[in-house]
Formats: structure tokens, C-alpha cells, sequence
């Protein structure tokens, strides 16, 4: 895996495996790769996000 992105914020799960959006997804552009359509994440990055956003959703018992 050597596409990678910080995000502000996890992206949906099902979010494009190149910039993390969801349907509709139409042509996006990105740095290094261009413009591109949908593609699926791989189940890697699925639970990657899933497990990032619950983790953005739990505070920090500190
Ligand atoms: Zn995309």
C-alpha cells in the first residue's frame, strides 16, 4: 500500500480506497494519480477506518 492520506476526519468505510470519498463519488482528482472514479476499498482499509472512527467517536479517558 503506497497511496496514503492523512484525513482531518476517518472516511466512511466505504469511501473510495484512492481519496476516501463515498457515492457519488463522480471524477476526483488527486495529486500523483489524477483523476479517477470509485474504486472499493480493500477490507484492509475498511476495518482501517471503522476501527479509526470509532476511535475518533470514543473520548480519551484521561
Ligand atoms: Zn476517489
Amino acid at each position: 500500500m503506497t497511496a496514503r492520506v492523512r484525513y482531518h476526519q476517518a472516511p466512511s468505510p466505504d469511501g473510495c480506497r484512492w481519496c476516501g470519498f463515498a457515492n457519488p463519488h463522480g471524477l476526483q482528482y488527486l495529486p500523483g494519480k489524477g483523476g479517477h472514479q470509485w474504486e472499493p476499498p480493500t477490507d484492509a482499509q475498511r476495518l482501517a477506518r471503522m476501527r479509526a472512527r470509532r476511535a475518533a467517536r470514543t473520548p480519551k479517558e484521561t
